[in-house]
């Protein structure tokens, strides 16, 4: 097929209805109909990218292949459709402005005033396209980020009116998602709000060709009648997307409401073969069925928000059904975490993981529960700052460095276990300046890391300023902490573990960025078996 056709998935009413799952769930349905999709991800905010913003403002910060940090919405993509994204899969309203001022101050306009229309559109409609022509997609999915009616999204939803006519007709499709709220009081559901939304939609020029509403209880037919009345849709275009207790589960509500369906007839594309869904469906009841339960502390200090750590939750969840483990994630705040109230706190939990971050609140906690768990023999996951506080751990109460620390948290401290990579001694950039993205990394084979890959080459993702500081490898060895993962171009140590310890791990990677539910990642779903075990 040569001509890419374009979905745009815009919101209404309130922002958090799922765009990113349903928008997942429908790339999940048509590249099981032998489809190439991708996904898109168009961001209202100034910022570049969301990787200078905390994890409070945004949640979690993803990490592409390609070292792109993008919005959250990109894990789901990828878990979904088990398919790498990359930097054109993530475009803020930052990274547009400020393509088009350099281009101003290279003199790309030169006479011409620039404007909101034509230039700032141009540049969005171009990053749209830019996908379909470089990778030569069957179908691009964009959700734009935010809800209509925002001032902030309004020249993403323009420059898509524009792309509209365009690409031509049956080129493109609109699809709005909105809340169908149910009053208690008088049992009844609303589509006011719908039809509301429907109407600046309309206002600035978009006639939505489906609409999927999320609802708490069923839509009758009279409802579904009423909403395609007032909304201009068609009856069957009128898609129900009601609460579920897992988001796994809703590629396969889009698929009996016939989504896929309804979006292939108007964008005249055959229906090919019936979605083959077997193995989500097994996936799926697993998770809804599982034999055994355990928890899993998680250490950190943004667990206010549980999207702060939504791939490392999500790839529980994964590891989870390969278990048939129901793994309830129990959030330790690091902050109020110390020696003396630590085995308190982790009384209950079969195992911890120690969550990446930055900065000093919350390390000392951190610290503590590693030390408890390095002692009590309890399984221990680390990621980047997890496993760099366990070498700061393992430093101070077994190598007997009591000041050791990370130069991050200590610029002066005489044993500094971690330190700053040679590579980022000259950065003064905070924006996209860390060691982003995939690198290699060599497993020595007679360890429990090699178990678990069953592979000597992995490839992981990666997000950090700091690592351990070889100058103490010796020691730490001698001492029972190896590094047995090294990344073979500069022996950077990607991977420690206890050999003694029944499970201690720690890894400088993001193995959460990489879990799908295709493919769950192998540290995850070891980890899991082994607190199973413990129980
Ligand atoms: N702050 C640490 C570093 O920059 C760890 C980063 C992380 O956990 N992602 O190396």
């Amino acid at each position: 097929m040569s001509t890419t056709k374009y979905i745009f998935v815009t919101g209404g009413v309130t922002s958090s209805l799922g765009k990113g799952i349903i928008s997942a769930s429908l790339a999940k349905l048509l590249q099981s109909r032998g489809y190439s999709v991708t996904i898109q991800k168009l961001d209202p905010y100034i910022n570049v990218d969301p990787g200078t913003l905390n994890p409070y403002e945004h949640g979690e910060c993803y990490v592409t292949e390609d070292g792109a940090e993008t919005d959250l919405d990109l894990g789901h993509y990828e878990r979904f459709i088990n398919l790498p994204t990359t930097q054109a899969n993530n475009v803020t309203t930052g990274r547009i402005y400020q393509t088009v001022i350099n281009k101003e101050r290279k003199g790309d306009y030169l006479g011409k005033t620039v404007q909101v229309i034509p230039h700032i559109t141009d540049e969005i409609k171009r990053n749209i396209k830019l996908l379909g022509k470089k990778f030569n997609y069957d179908v691009v999915i964009t959700e734009i980020g935010g809800t209509v009616g925002d001032i902030e999204s309004l020249p993403y939803i323009e420059s898509v009116r524009q792309l509209k006519w365009e690409l031509g007709p049956t080129n493109s499709l609109f699809i709005h998602l909105t809340l169908v709220p149910y009053l208690a009081a008088s049992g009844e559901l609303k589509t006011k709000p719908t039809q509301h939304s429907v109407k600046v939609l309309l206002e600035n020029g978009i006639q939505p060709d489906v609409l999927v509403l999320r609802t708490e209880h069923p839509l009758n037919l009279d409802l579904r009648k009423k909403v395609a009345l007032f909304c201009n849709v068609e009856i069957e275009a009128v898609i129900q997307s009601i609460d579920v207790s897992t988001i796994y589960e809703v590629p396969l509500l889009m698929k009996e409401e016939k989504l896929d369906l309804i979006v292939l007839r108007k964008l005249n594309l055959p229906e090919n073969e019936e979605p083959k869904l077997i193995e989500w469906k097994q996936f799926v009841d697993k998770l809804k069925n599982p034999k055994k339960e355990i928890n899993v502390g998680l250490v950190g200090k943004y667990i206010e928000l549980p999207d702060s750590y939504k791939s490392i939750m999500e790839s529980f969840i994964h590891a989870g059904s390969v278990n048939q483990c129901k793994v309830n994630i129990k959030s330790l705040h690091s902050e109020i975490i110390d020696d003396n109230n630590v085995a308190e706190m982790l009384k209950n939990v079969q195992g911890i993981i120690v969550a990446p971050g930055f900065g000093n609140r919350g390390i000392e906690g951190k610290i503590s529960a590693v030390k408890y768990a390095r002692e009590n023999n309890l399984p221990f996951l680390g990621i980047c700052l997890g496993m760099q506080c366990a070498v700061v751990e393992f430093a101070r109460n077994v190598l007997g460095y009591a000041d050791a620390n990370s130069t991050e948290m200590s610029r002066t401290t005489t044993n500094p276990v971690i330190d700053l990579m040679e590579e980022q001694k000259g950065v003064t950039e905070k924006g996209g300046t860390m060691r982003l993205g995939a690198y290699p990394c060599d497993l020595k084979t007679d360890t429990k890391v090699f178990g678990i890959y069953k592979q000597e080459h992995i490839i992981e993702r990666h997000r950090h300023r700091y690592e351990f500081n070889n100058s103490y490898l010796n020691e730490f060895e001698k001492a029972g902490l190896k590094a047995v993962g090294l990344n073979p171009d500069t022996n950077l140590v990607e991977i420690v573990e206890i050999p003694e310890h029944r499970w201690f791990i720690g890894v400088q990677f993001h193995p959460e960025y990489k879990s799908t539910v295709v493919h769950p990642h192998p540290l995850f779903v070891d980890f899991v078996r082994e607190m199973c075990s413990c129980k």
